[in-house]
Protein backbone atom coordinates (compact mmCIF):
# COMPACT_ATOMS: atom_id res chain seq x y z
CA UNK A 1 0.00 0.00 0.00
CA UNK A 2 1.19 3.52 -1.26
CA UNK A 3 1.97 5.83 1.91
CA UNK A 4 0.05 9.17 2.40
CA UNK A 5 2.53 11.30 1.33
CA UNK A 6 3.42 9.14 -1.74
CA UNK A 7 -0.29 9.60 -2.83
CA UNK A 8 -0.34 12.97 -2.14
CA UNK A 9 2.73 13.53 -4.92
CA UNK A 10 0.38 12.17 -7.97
CA UNK A 11 -2.05 14.62 -8.80
CA UNK A 12 -4.75 14.36 -10.67
CA UNK A 13 -4.89 14.87 -14.35
CA UNK A 14 -7.62 16.57 -16.59
CA UNK A 15 -8.69 15.74 -19.92
CA UNK A 16 -5.91 16.74 -22.65
CA UNK A 17 -7.90 19.50 -24.58
CA UNK A 18 -8.02 21.44 -21.60
CA UNK A 19 -4.77 21.96 -22.28
CA UNK A 20 -5.35 23.52 -26.04
CA UNK A 21 -7.71 26.31 -24.80
CA UNK A 22 -7.14 29.81 -24.35
CA UNK A 23 -9.01 31.94 -21.34
CA UNK A 24 -9.83 35.04 -23.18
CA UNK A 25 -13.72 34.94 -22.87
CA UNK A 26 -13.71 34.75 -19.43
CA UNK A 27 -10.87 37.57 -19.22
CA UNK A 28 -14.29 39.44 -21.35
CA UNK A 29 -17.01 38.81 -19.04
CA UNK A 30 -15.01 39.69 -16.38
CA UNK A 31 -13.46 42.48 -16.96
CA UNK A 32 -16.20 44.60 -16.23
CA UNK A 33 -14.47 43.81 -12.31
CA UNK A 34 -11.38 45.61 -13.57
CA UNK A 35 -11.58 48.91 -12.07
CA UNK A 36 -11.14 51.33 -14.79
CA UNK A 37 -10.75 48.94 -17.85
CA UNK A 38 -12.57 49.74 -20.74
CA UNK A 39 -13.76 46.84 -22.29
CA UNK A 40 -13.90 46.61 -26.21
CA UNK A 41 -13.22 43.11 -26.02
CA UNK A 42 -16.41 40.77 -25.87
CA UNK A 43 -19.39 40.97 -27.82
CA UNK A 44 -21.46 42.82 -24.50
CA UNK A 45 -24.46 44.69 -25.23
CA UNK A 46 -25.62 47.95 -23.75
CA UNK A 47 -27.59 46.93 -20.46
CA UNK A 48 -29.17 50.38 -20.84
CA UNK A 49 -31.31 48.66 -23.73
CA UNK A 50 -32.75 45.67 -21.77
CA UNK A 51 -36.45 46.14 -21.42
CA UNK A 52 -36.19 45.83 -17.13
CA UNK A 53 -39.83 46.75 -16.32
CA UNK A 54 -41.39 44.19 -19.32
CA UNK A 55 -39.63 41.66 -18.24
CA UNK A 56 -40.18 41.75 -14.57
CA UNK A 57 -43.60 42.12 -15.52
CA UNK A 58 -43.51 39.03 -17.95
CA UNK A 59 -41.79 36.87 -15.33
CA UNK A 60 -44.09 37.50 -12.19
CA UNK A 61 -46.75 36.86 -14.46
CA UNK A 62 -45.08 34.06 -16.02
CA UNK A 63 -44.69 32.27 -12.21
CA UNK A 64 -48.07 32.99 -11.18
CA UNK A 65 -49.58 31.52 -14.38
CA UNK A 66 -47.61 28.54 -15.07
CA UNK A 67 -46.33 27.50 -12.07
CA UNK A 68 -45.68 24.16 -12.79
CA UNK A 69 -43.71 24.44 -15.77
CA UNK A 70 -41.89 27.59 -14.74
CA UNK A 71 -40.68 25.68 -11.66
CA UNK A 72 -40.70 22.27 -12.89
CA UNK A 73 -39.03 20.49 -15.56
CA UNK A 74 -39.53 20.67 -19.11
CA UNK A 75 -39.89 18.96 -22.38
CA UNK A 76 -36.12 18.78 -23.70
CA UNK A 77 -37.10 19.89 -26.83
CA UNK A 78 -38.42 23.29 -25.46
CA UNK A 79 -42.16 24.06 -23.90
CA UNK A 80 -44.27 23.11 -27.02
CA UNK A 81 -45.58 27.17 -27.16
CA UNK A 82 -42.69 28.37 -27.55
CA UNK A 83 -41.37 26.11 -30.52
CA UNK A 84 -44.61 26.96 -32.25
CA UNK A 85 -44.08 30.71 -31.97
CA UNK A 86 -40.50 30.19 -33.10
CA UNK A 87 -41.76 27.97 -36.12
CA UNK A 88 -43.90 30.68 -37.29
CA UNK A 89 -41.40 33.63 -37.04
CA UNK A 90 -39.28 31.85 -38.83
CA UNK A 91 -41.81 30.60 -41.73
CA UNK A 92 -41.84 32.02 -45.16
CA UNK A 93 -44.30 31.29 -47.98
CA UNK A 94 -41.31 28.35 -49.11
CA UNK A 95 -39.08 27.65 -45.83
CA UNK A 96 -42.58 26.07 -44.13
CA UNK A 97 -41.70 24.94 -40.45
CA UNK A 98 -43.54 22.95 -37.54
CA UNK A 99 -42.93 22.32 -34.31
CA UNK A 100 -40.64 19.38 -35.21
CA UNK A 101 -38.11 22.11 -36.96
CA UNK A 102 -37.62 23.55 -34.11
CA UNK A 103 -35.36 22.86 -30.74
CA UNK A 104 -35.44 25.37 -27.95
CA UNK A 105 -31.24 25.48 -26.12
CA UNK A 106 -30.06 27.23 -23.25
CA UNK A 107 -28.23 30.08 -25.13
CA UNK A 108 -27.27 29.74 -28.70
CA UNK A 109 -23.67 28.46 -27.23
CA UNK A 110 -25.39 25.23 -26.09
CA UNK A 111 -26.67 25.09 -29.82
CA UNK A 112 -22.89 25.23 -30.76
CA UNK A 113 -21.96 22.74 -27.98
CA UNK A 114 -24.45 20.00 -28.91
CA UNK A 115 -24.12 19.87 -32.31
CA UNK A 116 -20.63 19.14 -31.73
CA UNK A 117 -21.93 16.44 -29.74
CA UNK A 118 -24.23 14.88 -32.77
CA UNK A 119 -22.23 15.83 -35.46
CA UNK A 120 -18.35 15.43 -34.53
CA UNK A 121 -16.72 12.04 -34.58
CA UNK A 122 -13.05 12.37 -32.35
CA UNK A 123 -10.49 14.13 -34.80
CA UNK A 124 -13.69 14.97 -37.37
CA UNK A 125 -13.40 17.61 -39.99
CA UNK A 126 -15.19 21.03 -39.61
CA UNK A 127 -15.29 23.41 -42.52
CA UNK A 128 -15.37 26.58 -40.48
CA UNK A 129 -15.95 30.20 -41.96
CA UNK A 130 -12.41 31.79 -41.51
CA UNK A 131 -11.69 33.88 -38.95
CA UNK A 132 -14.00 31.36 -37.27
CA UNK A 133 -16.10 33.09 -34.11
CA UNK A 134 -14.44 32.01 -30.93
CA UNK A 135 -17.45 30.55 -28.59
CA UNK A 136 -17.47 27.70 -31.52
CA UNK A 137 -13.89 26.95 -31.42
CA UNK A 138 -14.35 26.47 -27.82
CA UNK A 139 -17.74 24.33 -28.01
CA UNK A 140 -16.44 22.03 -30.65
CA UNK A 141 -12.11 21.45 -28.60
CA UNK A 142 -13.32 18.50 -26.34
CA UNK A 143 -13.54 16.75 -29.83
CA UNK A 144 -10.18 17.89 -30.89
CA UNK A 145 -11.64 18.49 -34.58
CA UNK A 146 -9.74 19.01 -37.76
CA UNK A 147 -10.69 22.65 -39.36
CA UNK A 148 -10.21 23.37 -43.20
CA UNK A 149 -10.28 27.59 -43.17
CA UNK A 150 -13.01 28.75 -45.68
CA UNK A 151 -12.11 32.27 -46.80
CA UNK A 152 -15.28 33.40 -47.90
CA UNK A 153 -13.90 36.61 -49.46
CA UNK A 154 -11.61 34.80 -51.50
CA UNK A 155 -12.57 35.06 -54.97
CA UNK A 156 -11.50 31.91 -55.85
CA UNK A 157 -13.46 30.43 -52.82
CA UNK A 158 -14.57 27.32 -54.36
CA UNK A 159 -18.32 26.23 -52.04
CA UNK A 160 -18.22 22.47 -53.18
CA UNK A 161 -14.17 21.56 -52.16
CA UNK A 162 -14.87 23.56 -49.25
CA UNK A 163 -17.55 20.75 -48.07
CA UNK A 164 -16.95 17.93 -49.42
CA UNK A 165 -15.46 15.21 -46.85
CA UNK A 166 -16.01 17.65 -43.69
CA UNK A 167 -18.80 16.33 -40.85
CA UNK A 168 -20.59 19.96 -40.93
CA UNK A 169 -19.89 23.62 -42.56
CA UNK A 170 -20.22 26.88 -40.21
CA UNK A 171 -20.73 30.05 -41.05
CA UNK A 172 -21.98 33.44 -39.72
CA UNK A 173 -23.63 34.81 -42.23
CA UNK A 174 -24.93 37.95 -40.90
CA UNK A 175 -22.02 40.52 -39.65
CA UNK A 176 -19.79 37.79 -38.62
CA UNK A 177 -17.95 37.62 -35.18
CA UNK A 178 -15.25 38.76 -35.40
CA UNK A 179 -15.03 40.29 -38.78
CA UNK A 180 -18.04 42.20 -38.70
CA UNK A 181 -19.02 41.21 -42.91
CA UNK A 182 -22.06 39.62 -44.44
CA UNK A 183 -21.50 36.97 -46.95
CA UNK A 184 -22.74 37.69 -50.16
CA UNK A 185 -25.78 36.45 -52.01
CA UNK A 186 -23.45 34.62 -54.34
CA UNK A 187 -21.54 32.89 -51.89
CA UNK A 188 -24.42 32.14 -49.57
CA UNK A 189 -26.40 30.24 -52.75
CA UNK A 190 -23.14 28.61 -53.22
CA UNK A 191 -22.63 26.93 -49.78
CA UNK A 192 -26.09 26.03 -50.03
CA UNK A 193 -25.63 23.97 -53.68
CA UNK A 194 -22.73 22.91 -52.27
CA UNK A 195 -24.58 21.46 -48.84
CA UNK A 196 -26.98 19.92 -51.09
CA UNK A 197 -25.09 18.64 -53.03
CA UNK A 198 -22.17 16.71 -51.13
CA UNK A 199 -24.73 16.31 -48.43
CA UNK A 200 -23.33 17.70 -45.95
CA UNK A 201 -24.42 19.58 -42.82
CA UNK A 202 -23.98 23.54 -43.43
CA UNK A 203 -24.44 25.16 -39.86
CA UNK A 204 -25.89 28.76 -40.05
CA UNK A 205 -25.05 30.90 -36.93
CA UNK A 206 -27.48 34.03 -37.03
CA UNK A 207 -27.24 35.89 -33.44
CA UNK A 208 -26.50 39.24 -35.32
CA UNK A 209 -29.47 39.27 -38.74
CA UNK A 210 -31.53 42.08 -36.50
CA UNK A 211 -28.47 44.18 -35.96
CA UNK A 212 -28.37 45.56 -39.26
CA UNK A 213 -27.23 49.57 -39.73
CA UNK A 214 -27.13 50.22 -43.31
CA UNK A 215 -28.39 48.53 -46.36
CA UNK A 216 -30.84 45.60 -46.76
CA UNK A 217 -30.99 42.16 -45.74
CA UNK A 218 -29.84 39.27 -47.33
CA UNK A 219 -31.84 36.11 -47.74
CA UNK A 220 -31.19 33.33 -45.05
CA UNK A 221 -29.26 30.31 -45.93
CA UNK A 222 -32.36 27.86 -44.59
CA UNK A 223 -34.51 30.15 -46.95
CA UNK A 224 -32.70 29.85 -49.64
CA UNK A 225 -32.30 25.74 -49.57
CA UNK A 226 -36.18 25.76 -49.12
CA UNK A 227 -36.92 27.28 -52.41
CA UNK A 228 -38.06 24.72 -54.62
CA UNK A 229 -38.52 22.28 -52.12
CA UNK A 230 -42.36 20.35 -51.90
CA UNK A 231 -43.73 22.36 -49.92
CA UNK A 232 -43.96 20.30 -46.76
CA UNK A 233 -41.66 20.72 -43.20
CA UNK A 234 -37.95 21.76 -44.02
CA UNK A 235 -36.24 18.60 -44.38
CA UNK A 236 -32.84 20.60 -46.01
CA UNK A 237 -29.18 20.28 -44.49
CA UNK A 238 -29.15 23.71 -43.39
CA UNK A 239 -29.21 24.17 -39.58
CA UNK A 240 -30.56 27.83 -38.57
CA UNK A 241 -29.24 29.26 -34.92
CA UNK A 242 -30.70 31.79 -33.22
CA UNK A 243 -30.86 33.72 -29.80
CA UNK A 244 -32.08 36.10 -27.56
CA UNK A 245 -29.00 37.28 -26.75
CA UNK A 246 -28.33 40.14 -28.95
CA UNK A 247 -32.02 40.71 -29.74
CA UNK A 248 -33.14 41.29 -25.85
CA UNK A 249 -30.99 40.11 -23.57
CA UNK A 250 -28.47 37.29 -22.65
CA UNK A 251 -29.52 36.97 -19.35
CA UNK A 252 -32.11 34.64 -20.79
CA UNK A 253 -29.97 32.27 -22.28
CA UNK A 254 -32.76 31.68 -24.70
CA UNK A 255 -31.65 30.18 -27.77
CA UNK A 256 -33.46 27.80 -30.96
CA UNK A 257 -31.96 25.66 -33.57
CA UNK A 258 -34.10 25.24 -36.51
CA UNK A 259 -33.31 22.25 -38.71
CA UNK A 260 -35.14 19.29 -39.94
CA UNK A 261 -36.56 16.54 -37.72
CA UNK A 262 -33.94 13.95 -36.87
CA UNK A 263 -31.64 16.48 -36.14
CA UNK A 264 -33.99 18.12 -33.90
CA UNK A 265 -34.68 14.76 -32.46
CA UNK A 266 -30.65 13.70 -32.31
CA UNK A 267 -29.74 17.28 -30.12
CA UNK A 268 -32.54 15.70 -27.70
CA UNK A 269 -30.66 13.20 -27.26
CA UNK A 270 -27.53 15.06 -26.53
CA UNK A 271 -29.56 17.64 -24.39
CA UNK A 272 -30.86 14.89 -22.28
CA UNK A 273 -27.01 14.38 -21.43
CA UNK A 274 -26.08 17.98 -20.71
CA UNK A 275 -28.96 20.19 -18.96
CA UNK A 276 -32.19 18.28 -19.48
CA UNK A 277 -33.97 21.30 -20.13
CA UNK A 278 -33.61 25.10 -21.09
CA UNK A 279 -35.40 27.06 -17.90
CA UNK A 280 -38.96 27.06 -18.04
CA UNK A 281 -39.30 30.61 -16.72
CA UNK A 282 -37.19 32.23 -19.52
CA UNK A 283 -38.69 30.27 -22.31
CA UNK A 284 -42.21 31.25 -20.79
CA UNK A 285 -40.79 35.10 -20.78
CA UNK A 286 -39.37 34.29 -24.22
CA UNK A 287 -43.08 33.29 -25.57
CA UNK A 288 -44.77 36.52 -24.28
CA UNK A 289 -41.97 38.95 -25.69
CA UNK A 290 -42.63 37.08 -28.68
CA UNK A 291 -46.27 36.98 -28.61
CA UNK A 292 -46.74 40.87 -27.73
CA UNK A 293 -44.18 41.78 -30.12
CA UNK A 294 -41.29 42.93 -27.16
CA UNK A 295 -38.39 42.48 -29.67
CA UNK A 296 -39.84 44.79 -32.62
CA UNK A 297 -40.50 47.41 -29.84
CA UNK A 298 -37.02 47.60 -28.64
CA UNK A 299 -35.17 46.90 -32.20
CA UNK A 300 -35.21 50.95 -32.97
CA UNK A 301 -33.44 51.49 -29.78
CA UNK A 302 -30.63 48.83 -30.18
CA UNK A 303 -30.31 49.57 -33.91
CA UNK A 304 -29.89 53.82 -33.00
CA UNK A 305 -27.85 53.33 -30.08
CA UNK A 306 -25.25 50.90 -31.62
CA UNK A 307 -25.29 52.70 -35.46
CA UNK A 308 -24.05 56.12 -33.51
CA UNK A 309 -21.43 54.12 -31.59
CA UNK A 310 -20.00 52.11 -34.37
CA UNK A 311 -19.83 55.37 -35.79
CA UNK A 312 -18.02 57.08 -32.92
CA UNK A 313 -15.32 54.19 -33.15
CA UNK A 314 -14.95 54.39 -36.84
CA UNK A 315 -14.17 58.34 -35.96
CA UNK A 316 -11.58 57.77 -33.13
CA UNK A 317 -10.17 55.08 -35.01
CA UNK A 318 -9.62 57.29 -37.91
CA UNK A 319 -7.95 59.89 -36.05
CA UNK A 320 -5.64 57.97 -33.67
CA UNK A 321 -5.12 54.19 -35.60
CA UNK A 322 -5.26 54.52 -39.00
CA UNK A 323 -1.97 54.71 -39.37
CA UNK A 324 -1.10 50.98 -38.10
CA UNK A 325 -4.49 49.03 -39.01
CA UNK A 326 -6.87 48.88 -42.00
CA UNK A 327 -10.85 48.15 -41.30
CA UNK A 328 -14.07 48.39 -43.44
CA UNK A 329 -17.15 50.24 -41.67
CA UNK A 330 -19.66 47.26 -40.89
CA UNK A 331 -23.00 47.35 -41.74
CA UNK A 332 -24.09 45.44 -38.62
CA UNK A 333 -23.50 43.30 -36.12
CA UNK A 334 -21.55 44.71 -32.88
CA UNK A 335 -17.51 44.47 -34.41
CA UNK A 336 -15.09 46.43 -36.29
CA UNK A 337 -12.03 44.29 -37.78
CA UNK A 338 -8.87 45.82 -37.70
CA UNK A 339 -5.98 44.66 -39.59
CA UNK A 340 -2.40 45.46 -38.99
CA UNK A 341 -0.82 47.51 -42.35
CA UNK A 342 2.48 45.55 -40.53
CA UNK A 343 2.47 42.35 -41.08
CA UNK A 344 4.72 41.23 -38.29
CA UNK A 345 2.51 43.48 -35.42
CA UNK A 346 1.93 41.20 -33.13
CA UNK A 347 -1.75 41.50 -31.32
CA UNK A 348 -1.42 39.15 -28.77
CA UNK A 349 1.34 41.03 -27.60
CA UNK A 350 -0.84 44.24 -28.11
CA UNK A 351 -3.13 42.83 -25.57
CA UNK A 352 -0.78 42.46 -23.53
CA UNK A 353 0.39 46.33 -23.50
CA UNK A 354 -3.50 47.72 -23.83
CA UNK A 355 -4.41 45.63 -21.06
CA UNK A 356 -1.51 48.07 -18.97
CA UNK A 357 -2.92 50.95 -20.50
CA UNK A 358 -6.51 50.22 -19.24
CA UNK A 359 -8.24 48.88 -22.52
CA UNK A 360 -9.49 44.98 -23.73
CA UNK A 361 -9.96 44.08 -27.09
CA UNK A 362 -10.11 40.65 -28.91
CA UNK A 363 -6.22 39.22 -30.58
CA UNK A 364 -7.27 37.64 -33.65
CA UNK A 365 -5.18 34.27 -32.94
CA UNK A 366 -8.06 33.50 -30.42
CA UNK A 367 -10.53 33.32 -34.32
CA UNK A 368 -7.90 30.73 -35.59
CA UNK A 369 -7.98 27.14 -34.65
CA UNK A 370 -4.06 26.90 -35.01
CA UNK A 371 -3.76 30.19 -32.63
CA UNK A 372 -1.31 31.41 -36.23
CA UNK A 373 -3.66 34.62 -37.25
CA UNK A 374 -1.68 37.23 -35.06
CA UNK A 375 -2.21 40.33 -37.32
CA UNK A 376 -5.57 42.22 -36.46
CA UNK A 377 -8.11 42.60 -33.70
CA UNK A 378 -11.89 42.80 -32.69
CA UNK A 379 -13.33 46.04 -31.15
CA UNK A 380 -16.87 45.95 -29.65
CA UNK A 381 -19.04 48.98 -30.24
CA UNK A 382 -22.01 48.03 -28.11
CA UNK A 383 -20.95 48.14 -24.78
CA UNK A 384 -19.61 51.95 -24.39
CA UNK A 385 -20.78 55.37 -24.62
CA UNK A 386 -19.20 57.05 -27.88
CA UNK A 387 -16.80 59.13 -25.28
CA UNK A 388 -15.56 56.04 -23.94
CA UNK A 389 -15.01 54.41 -27.03
CA UNK A 390 -12.84 57.16 -27.96
CA UNK A 391 -10.92 57.00 -24.71
CA UNK A 392 -10.47 53.23 -25.37
CA UNK A 393 -9.27 53.73 -29.06
CA UNK A 394 -6.54 56.31 -27.54
CA UNK A 395 -5.63 53.66 -24.72
CA UNK A 396 -5.34 51.04 -27.69
CA UNK A 397 -2.73 54.09 -29.18
CA UNK A 398 -1.02 54.79 -26.49
CA UNK A 399 -0.30 50.89 -26.12
CA UNK A 400 0.63 50.42 -29.61
CA UNK A 401 3.61 53.26 -28.90
CA UNK A 402 4.69 51.65 -25.97
CA UNK A 403 4.92 48.60 -27.58
CA UNK A 404 7.07 49.92 -30.26
CA UNK A 405 9.37 51.77 -27.87
CA UNK A 406 9.64 48.59 -26.03
CA UNK A 407 10.50 46.27 -29.01
CA UNK A 408 13.98 45.12 -28.49
N1 LIG B 1 -22.77 32.64 -32.07
C1 LIG B 1 -22.10 33.78 -32.25
C2 LIG B 1 -21.51 34.06 -33.59
C3 LIG B 1 -21.97 34.70 -31.21
O1 LIG B 1 -21.28 35.83 -31.42
C4 LIG B 1 -22.56 34.41 -29.96
C5 LIG B 1 -22.43 35.36 -28.80
N2 LIG B 1 -21.30 36.07 -28.68
C6 LIG B 1 -23.25 33.20 -29.82
C7 LIG B 1 -23.34 32.34 -30.90
C8 LIG B 1 -23.87 32.72 -28.54
O2 LIG B 1 -24.61 33.63 -27.86
P1 LIG B 1 -25.51 33.24 -26.63
O3 LIG B 1 -25.03 31.96 -26.02
O4 LIG B 1 -25.39 34.39 -25.70
O5 LIG B 1 -26.89 33.09 -27.17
Amino acid sequence: MPSASAVSRTRPSFATWLGTTNDITRTFLSAGGVPGLINMGGGLPEPGTFPVPEIARLAGEAVKAHPGQVLGYGPIEGLPELRDALAKRFSTPTTRLSRDNVFVTSGGMQGLDLLGKVLLDEGGLVAGQFPTYLGALDAWRPRQPAFRNMELDDPAFDAHVALAGAQFAYAVPNFSNPTGRMVPLATRKALVAAAHCTGTWLVEDDPYGLLQYDGEPLPRLIDISALGSDGTTYTGPVIYMGTLSKEIAPGLRIGWVIAEPEMIMALTMAKQGSDLCTSGLTQHIALAALEAGLIDRIQPLLLSTYRARRDALCDAMRTELGGWFEWEVPVGGMFVWAIARDPALDTDLLLHHALEAGVCVSPSSVFDAAGRNRRAIRINFTLNEPDRLAEGVRRLAEALVTMQARKP
